[in-house]
């Protein structure tokens, strides 16, 4: 068990994932967008301007080392760095 999904799907509306018990894992990329973990997102996040995710839509995604993924949104933003436990975990 090293913690790396066997399987990562990018679509337009999600991200799959299946995990090396063949469990799935998916995540609509509106709450992925919403969720984003990178440093000017937290930031409005802590101002109140936390993003909406509203008509988010995902582009691509490039693992980061073993331990996380970075994900390509088409507004453009492609700062957030989602590792695997948090993917897995909700
Ligand atoms: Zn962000």
């Amino acid at each position: 068990m090293n913690g790396l999904p066997e399987a990562v799907e990018v679509a337009r509306g999600a991200l799959r994932l299946r995990w090396e018990d063949q469990s799935t894992t998916e995540w609509p990329a509106t709450r992925l967008r919403a969720e984003c973990r990178c440093g000017d997102c937290r930031s409005l996040r802590l101002a109140g301007r936390a993003p909406t995710g509203d008509g988010a839509e995902l582009t691509g995604a490039e693992p980061v080392g073993r331990y996380a993924l970075q994900l390509l949104f088409r507004d453009g933003h492609d700062r957030g760095i989602y590792p695997w436990d948090w993917l897995r975990n909700g």
